[in-house]
């Protein structure tokens, strides 16, 4: 067609409108799965166990023992922003779940096959599947209470978005970091995971009085015996986690967490703080190594910046910087206290 006649405006068929706007949600493997781990960890799940087969561009699945889905409402759960999560703006604001938006599902079934198997207790069991748009019907399944959640063949239509994924090694290795930073953002859960068919991480429940035995364990024995802990409270504010020891920094930013309400986020208010507590102890271009959990009230904090909720914004960010600043320089204090003392023996 030319400029001189344009095609009449015309409304999108909704499959199409998921398939667009599952770029946002759904990028790769990784996404998907951050997606299905806040579903499993909003419906109270205890016990998590992840599969993933040639990094979860063949398969890719979420078991949980959460509140499970009932049968009549499965349809609506792979209907684009339908969410048990929030009614109003009201709810939107006080939104304590990792997800709310109602469009996680609905993206995967535009842009894939999706099967969910679930089971709330004293119901009977169900399941649904949906491939790239078209649902299926809801049928009678044995299942223990919960969720069992399949993904198969992502992007298998749609060549376009599929030559963006990388190799199955390399979107693994995605699939693993998402894997772990919910394990540490989620200590009370016991974590499983499966990579082709082998047992990857087993990490049960962290019952260590700070919550930092967990961090340890996914992060691993050399930056654990290396780290200091934080634990501080100040004000609405609580700050945990491990920093290294100075003596510890290295070249590369390796180990840089930060969670806040128990998201993973990106935010440059944190790092900025916790560099600037390292100011005296670190010189040159070394790296601190570190993994901080925030907790404040969610008013305080919007999560509604960015469809993949990896960026936050503080209503007071003066007040955050402040308070991780004080925390980390507070935890960093028995290191400073021997460097002082060897310099003056
Ligand atoms: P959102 O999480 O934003 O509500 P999703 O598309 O991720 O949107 O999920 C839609 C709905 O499906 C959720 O609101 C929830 O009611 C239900 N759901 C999804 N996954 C699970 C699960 N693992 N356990 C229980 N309910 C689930
Ligand atoms: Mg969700």
């Amino acid at each position: 067609r030319s400029a001189q006649s344009p095609a009449p405006i015309r409304a999108l068929p909704d499959t199409l409108i998921s398939q667009i706007a599952a770029g946002e949600v759904v990028e790769r493997p990784a996404s998907a799965l951050r997606e299905l781990l806040d579903n499993a960890l909003d419906a109270g799940s205890t016990r998590i166990t992840v599969r993933i087969a040639q990094g979860g561009l063949d398969m890719l699945s979420v078991e949980d023992d959460g509140c499970g889905i009932p049968p009549d409402e499965l349809p609506l759960a792979l209907a684009r922003h339908a969410t048990s999560k929030i009614a109003s703006l009201a709810d939107l604001e006080q939104a304590q779940s990792l997800g709310f938006r109602g469009e996680a599902l609905a993206s995967m079934a535009a842009v894939a096959e999706v099967e969910i198997v679930s089971r709330r207790r004293g119901q009977p069991g169900a399941r649904i599947s949906a491939a790239n748009g078209r649902l299926g019907e809801v049928a009678p399944a044995a299942a223990a209470p919960g969720t069992l959640i399949t993904l198969r063949r992502l992007f298998h239509e749609i060549p376009a978005r599929r030559s963006f994924l990388k190799s199955a090694a390399t979107e693994a290795g995605w699939c693993i970091e998402v894997f772990k930073r919910a394990a540490i953002a989620h200590p009370q859960v016991a974590w499983s995971l499966w990579q082709d068919g082998r047992a990857g991480m087993q990490l049960g429940p962290d019952s260590s009085p700070l919550g930092l035995q967990r961090l340890a364990d996914v992060l691993g024995k050399s930056f654990a015996e290396h780290a200091l802990p934080v634990d501080a409270r100040i004000g609405p504010l609580a700050v945990r986690g491990l920093v290294c020891r100075p003596t510890a920094a290295r070249a590369r930013a390796e180990v840089q967490q930060c969670f806040v309400n128990r998201r993973w986020v990106r935010d440059r208010v944190l790092a900025h703080a916790v560099r600037a507590a390292y100011a005296d102890v670190l010189h040159g271009a070394l790296q601190p190594q570190y993994a901080l959990l925030v907790e404040l009230p969610p008013e305080r904090v919007d999560v509604n910046v960015h469809p993949a909720k990896s960026e936050v914004r503080f209503r007071e960010s003066q007040a955050v910087h402040q308070a991780v600043f004080h925390a980390v320089q507070r935890a960093l204090a028995p290191a400073l206290a021997g460097r002082v003392a060897e310099a003056s023996a």
